[in-house]
Formats: C-alpha cells, sequence, structure tokens
C-alpha cells in the first residue's frame, strides 16, 4: 500500500461507513477492489459481483470539502453535536445522488443503473468492460463529434423536460464514452425545474458542452436550446 492509498483508505473507511459496506457485501457485491477515484467530496470503487462488476460512490464525511458547510453548521441549535450535522448534509447529498439517477434512469436517459443507496454509499452499475472503467469524454477522440454532441443535448432537453432535472455540473469530466455513447454521471449536485437558480445553471451546462465541442463540430446557441425546453 503507497502512502496515498493509505491515506485514502483511512479517510474514506471509518466505522460507519464499513457497517454500511458489511450490510450490502452478498447481496450487491463480492469483493471491494481498486478505487477509480478520489475526488473533492467522494471515492469511487470497483467491486466484484458473481456475474461481473459494481461501482461504489462513497462520500467522505470528514474531509469532504463542502466548502462553507460550517455555515449551515455553527450556531444551529437543532443539533447539539456539529459531526452529526455534518454527516447529516453529506447523507442529504448522496441521497439526492441516488433519485437524481433513479429518476433519469427510469426515463431510460443512459445512466449508470443505480441500485442501493444508504448514508453515504451508493452501489450502481459499472460502466466499463471487463472491469476497466469506461473513459470520460475528455480523454476520447471520437470519429463523430457532431453525433456526440447531438445525443449530449438531446439528453439535457430529456433530462429537463421528462425528469424536471438540471444536471447543473455537465461538462466533459462527468459524461462517460461508452459504447459510442454518452453516459452521464456524477448527479449529487442536480436540481429540479423549479430550483431558483435552474436556468441559471442549465445556461452553465450549455456553455460547458458549447465549449468543448465548438472547435469540432456544430453548435447549438442557448436561444436555440430553449426552444427545445417545455417551459411553463
Ligand atoms: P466526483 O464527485 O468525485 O467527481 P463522479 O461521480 O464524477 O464523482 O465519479 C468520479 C469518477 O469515477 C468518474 O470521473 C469516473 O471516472 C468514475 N466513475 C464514476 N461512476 C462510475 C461508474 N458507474 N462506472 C465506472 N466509472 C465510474
Ligand atoms: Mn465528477
Amino acid at each position: 500500500m503507497t502512502k496515498e492509498e493509505y491515506k485514502v483508505r483511512n479517510e474514506v473507511f471509518d466505522r460507519s461507513t464499513i457497517k454500511v459496506l458489511d450490510k450490502f457485501r452478498k447481496e450487491y457485491y463480492e469483493e471491494m477492489e481498486d478505487c477509480i477515484s478520489t475526488g473533492k467530496e467522494a471515492n469511487v470503487f470497483k467491486a466484484t459481483t458473481k456475474k461481473g462488476f459494481v461501482a461504489i460512490k462513497i462520500f467522505r464525511t470528514y474531509t469532504s470539502s463542502f466548502d462553507n458547510m460550517n455555515d449551515y453548521i455553527t450556531g444551529d441549535p437543532r443539533f447539539t453535536s456539529v459531526k452529526r450535522k455534518k454527516h447529516d448534509l453529506v447523507y442529504q447529498w448522496c441521497k439526492k445522488e441516488f433519485r437524481n439517477l433513479s429518476k433519469a434512469y427510469e426515463l431510460g436517459i443512459f445512466v449508470p443503473r443505480p441500485f442501493v443507496c444508504l448514508k453515504n454509499v451508493i452501489i450502481m452499475e459499472f460502466i466499463g468492460d471487463n472491469g476497466v472503467a469506461a473513459p470520460l469524454l475528455k480523454d476520447v477522440r471520437l470519429d463523430n463529434y457532431q453525433k456526440m454532441y447531438d445525443e449530449i443535448i438531446k439528453i439535457m432537453v430529456k433530462l429537463f423536460n421528462e425528469a424536471n432535472l438540471i444536471h447543473a455540473d455537465l461538462s466533459e469530466f462527468n459524461i462517460l464514452y461508452y459504447n459510442k455513447r454518452p453516459i452521464i454521471i456524477d448527479m449529487a449536485q442536480s436540481v429540479l425545474k423549479e430550483h431558483p437558480k435552474s436556468m441559471y445553471f442549465l445556461k452553465k451546462d450549455l456553455e460547458n458542452i458549447n465549449n468543448y465541442f465548438k472547435r469540432k463540430c456544430k453548435i447549438i446557441e442557448w436561444d436555440d436550446f430553449i426552444k427545445k425546453l417545455k417551459l411553463e
């Protein structure tokens, strides 16, 4: 184990997380394997099952960088323990991602199929072949950028019109490339249409995607994009 691996292990696998993972072992996976990604708030691991693999996303409860979390915590009389309050926020965040993924999945939007969620852990479909995780869109060269772009726009419209959702952190960093298709991931921050800043987030998502594709294919501008949306 390298120093870095040791650090990750200590930060991620606190007692409560180990309990959750133990609960799900056998029913959802057999053995946990490598850490696929160490992000700001979560780690994603690969785990084996009888039939193949699953991805396990674990939100860190101690060292997650929810920058202004302290603002929520200090002085709130409902919670006597600061630690408790912070855990609860992380759990809500995790549950939100699970719900958003579930909603999208039910509508046939390409996202990893979510299986189960408890506290700070989500177990979902592993996107990849033979245990090798699919690459991010940012790391692949495509033959047909137009096709990929059009498909991503369609997903954004469908998410909005049918799932009521705006991804709110969409970019080439949160799209996996698998079977020549875009698979959308990382939906903890996704918001409902009703959110006061939803259109601001949607515009930002389109900007990110357009910036990535603008030198590669024909893109759609915001004014034309919103014509596709069902707005009340
Ligand atoms: P973060 O909040 O850390 O950005 P993500 O949900 O974006 O969390 O996941 C981090 C990384 O883990 C992704 O960039 C991707 O490489 C990998 N990953 C996430 N989910 C899956 C999955 N279901 N199958 C394969 N790889 C995944
Ligand atoms: Mn991400």
